[in-house]
């Protein structure tokens, strides 16, 4: 089985190449994001180690694009020390598993080897509430087939509505998961990237899938049930 190991660290990756290869693994090496996102495009690898902090593209970003472009490679991402922030964003961007830095070689191959069992069937996340689509591998939304631009801010507080839409998202809660428990400014922000994002999932669209619901919060409703879409046939 042959395994890409993306990390500029010469020491960590040589250390990684010959304990894996002592394995039985077969390891190719590459220390830059762009070779690592090219490589694992053009091989089928059993699975990928992936450093963050890489020149050229970091490990994010690599890991995002495969992601987007449908590799499913089982891809472990190696994550700084401490860096909860980091391990969070890793598998939002769709690695599989994390182990911060510094590790312990047999900590790892353990999870290799768990990450190889489950293999490399698609593991697709994408959120829909009616026709609208949010990937959170991607970042991309969508209503129906158009595509929305959204920026950061705007994006985390759609994807809460959508993870949330079976019940009513109260105001508090987004301002503290998505500006933070730190935030002191005006909470009226919420209803202010509310507007944005009615903006830019509805009204271009004729809708109002965002409801105020009065006290307690919004709730993101679904325009049509995603069934019906699917049952469209197209016309001959
Ligand atoms: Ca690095």
């Amino acid at each position: 089985m042959r395994i890409l190991v993306v990390e500029d660290e010469t020491n960590i990756a040589e250390a990684l190449a010959t304990g894996l290869k002592s394995e039985g693994f077969d390891v190719d090496i590459v220390g830059d994001g762009n070779d690592g996102l090219w490589r694992a495009r053009e091989t089928a690898y059993a699975a990928i180690i992936l450093d963050i902090l890489l020149p050229g593209m970091n490990g994010f970003k690599v890991c995002r694009t495969l992601r987007a472009e449908g590799v499913w490679t089982p891809i472990l991402m190696l994550t700084a020390k401490d860096g909860e922030l980091d391990e969070a964003e890793a598998l939002d961007t769709g690695a599989d598993d994390f182990l911060s830095k510094p590790f312990s070689f047999v900590v790892l191959v353990a999870r290799l080897r768990a990450l190889l069992r489950r293999g490399t069937t698609p593991r697709p996340s994408v959120l829909t509430v009616g026709s609208l689509s949010l990937d959170p591998a991607s970042r991309e939304c969508h209503r129906g087939t158009a595509p929305i631009e959204l920026t950061a801010r705007e994006y985390t507080l759609l994807e809460l509505l959508m993870r949330r839409s079976d019940a009513i998202a109260p105001k508090t809660a987004l301002l503290d998961e998505v500006w933070g428990p730190e935030f002191s400014g005006d909470p009226n922000i919420v209803e202010v990237y509310i507007g944005y994002l009615r903006k830019k999932i509805d009204t271009p669209f004729g809708l109002q899938t965002i409801l105020t619901v009065r006290g307690a919060g919004y709730r993101l409703v679904a325009d049509v049930e995603p069934d019906h879409r699917a049952a469209d046939a197209p016309t001959p």
